[in-house]
């Protein structure tokens, strides 16, 4: 059994959960340990006790033990990466990738915990100096979702570590797999004891006992209700709080798209990684003037795309994760046919050689704005087309949604690109790029439904890992 890592100490457990492959149903990953109320009050108890200790380390020993963090991951980012494609489907290229960002984020945060930020002020009194410096919030909760099983664990651990936190990580039940690897590589780079701690489980159980036990801070990836939920528990019992949740991100299509690169873009966004993203291009809002054109071509385009087994080189898209998250997938393409949507192609479970959870990328045209497949997030390979007007009601569309995470235009005016890129509400824009694909060394999160506190990644992850204190000293 894969353990948890507590105070130092690999962990069993009297229940285990067995990590299957969505590729290959017969193909089980291993079995880990499913942790209980004791454990998570354990691991927090262990990041406190190991607080006082860490946060007196110098940057250059934190650096250190993040930069190799960092190269053993890129070291291994084929075997990593290979691990990540079974346990979560992505394509191996996919899987690889995201490795590399986790690797890459890791050597990013080592340099930042070098780069500190303060300020040295003359007070507005006489004889009086103004100091303003940046401490560790303390200890950490860390809570992630199953669809990026490396980069987000990596982008929540490593400026938590960098700025001198302790941390216990709760990953996805889905995907335990890739997150006790980076356990293991971090604790042989060597963090002390209870600096890191893992606890795998069933969120439910600990999420409450990790706020129970008494973290000071809590960074979430997940759905909108689960976060919604937690946000409450946090401001009730004064933790801070960062919320990073669902999309149902637009991308627009202006009449003077070129054609070829727009349809990628919604290729790309919509339909890679299966569509479980949650910057997904999933709302594809075209102009009349391009409108039919561009569906003739982005239709014959989903339906060549080969799905299939994760590690098989010919894949694009590889199986959805589960079999709940393919029920649902199926449940909204019923919903958009009853709504009257038309289903250009895909949007059927598929059989392959092995048994997994394959499903054919959906394609709805007409789709109407108030329509269930327009408005919630589905995060499986379902794309909904709605046609605008013109550019402004295209604009229109795209703003009206709960969300804000990302919004793309493809258009070869500058004029328009501009205007989109000003008026879009969303925390990220794209202009001729797929919603999905960002980089790991700028700030990361949305408006709206989608995120809440500070944002995420580059030196912005310095607001929510670390807390200001300003000292006055009289001369
Ligand atoms: P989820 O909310 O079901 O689970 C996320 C995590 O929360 C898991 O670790 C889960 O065990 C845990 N959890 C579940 N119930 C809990 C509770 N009561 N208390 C505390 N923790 C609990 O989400 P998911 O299905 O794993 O992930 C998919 C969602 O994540 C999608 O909505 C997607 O948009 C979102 N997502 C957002 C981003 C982003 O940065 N905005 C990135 C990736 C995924």
């Amino acid at each position: 059994m894969h353990c948890n890592l507590i105070a130092g100490e690999w962990r069993t457990a009297s229940l285990a959960n067995t990590n299957r492959n969505p590729s290959d149903l017969d193909d089980a990953i291993g079995d880990y340990a499913s942790a209980g109320s004791d454990d998570m009050r354990d691991a927090v108890a262990a990041a406190r006790a190991a607080l006082p200790g860490w946060r007196r380390t110098t940057p250059q020993q934190r650096a250190d033990i993040l930069d190799a963090a960092g190269s053993e991951i890129l070291a291994r980012k084929t075997e990593l990466g290979t691990l990540l494609a079974r346990e979560e489907g992505k394509t191996l290229a996919e899987a690889i990738g995201e490795v590399a960002r986790a690797g890459n984020i890791f050597k990013y945060f080592a340099a930042e915990a070098l780069r500190q930020q303060g300020e040295l002020l003359d007070s507005v009194r006489p004889g009086v100096e103004v100091m303003i410096s940046r401490e560790p919030v303390g200890v950490v909760g860390l809570i992630t979702p199953w669809n990026f099983p490396i980069a987000i664990p990596a982008w929540k651990t490593a400026p938590a570590l960098a700025f001198g936190n302790t941390v216990v990580m709760k990953p996805a039940e889905l995907v335990p797999g890739s997150a006790c690897a980076l356990a293991d590589i971090l604790h042989r780079a060597g963090l002390p004891a209870g600096v890191f701690n893992l606890v795998m489980g069933p969120g439910r159980v600990l999420g409450p006992a990790m706020l129970e036990a008494g973290i000071d801070a809590l960074s979430f990836t997940g759905s909108q209700a689960t976060g919604q939920r937690l946000a409450t528990e946090c401001a009730a019992r004064g933790i801070k709080v960062q919320l990073e949740m669902g999309g149902k991100n637009p991308l627009v299509i202006a009449d003077d798209a070129e054609l070829e690169q727009a349809v990628e873009c919604a290729i790309n966004g919509a339909f890679y990684s299966t569509g479980q993203r949650c910057t997904a291009s999933s709302r594809l809002i075209v102009c009349a003037g391009i409108h039919d054109a561009y569906l003739d071509r982005l239709a014959s385009r989903t339906a060549a795309l080969h799905v299939g087994h994760a590690l098989a080189p010919e894949t694009q898209i590889g199986p959805v994760v589960s079999e709940a998250q393919l029920s649902a997938n199926l449940a909204y393409v019923q919903s958009g046919l009853a709504d009257g949507a038309t289903l250009l192609c895909g949007g059927e479970r598929l059989e392959r050689a092995q048994r997994g959870h394959y499903m054919s990328p959906a394609l709805f045209a007409e789709c109407a704005p108030d329509m269930a497949i327009s408005r919630e997030e589905i995060f499986g390979p379902v794309a909904t087309v709605l046609r605008a007007d013109d550019y402004k009601h295209a604009l229109a569309l795209a703003n009206d949604t709960p969300f804000g995470l990302a919004a793309g235009i493809c258009t070869r005016s500058l004029q328009l690109a501009t205007h989109f890129r000003r008026h879009a509400e969303a925390g990220m824009v794209m202009v001729n790029l797929p919603t999905a694909g960002v980089d790991y060394h700028v700030p990361f999160g949305g408006r709206k439904g989608s995120s809440y506190g500070p944002r995420e990644q580059g030196r912005y992850a310095a607001e929510f890992y670390t807390t200001v204190k300003t000292a006055y000293v009289g001369l």
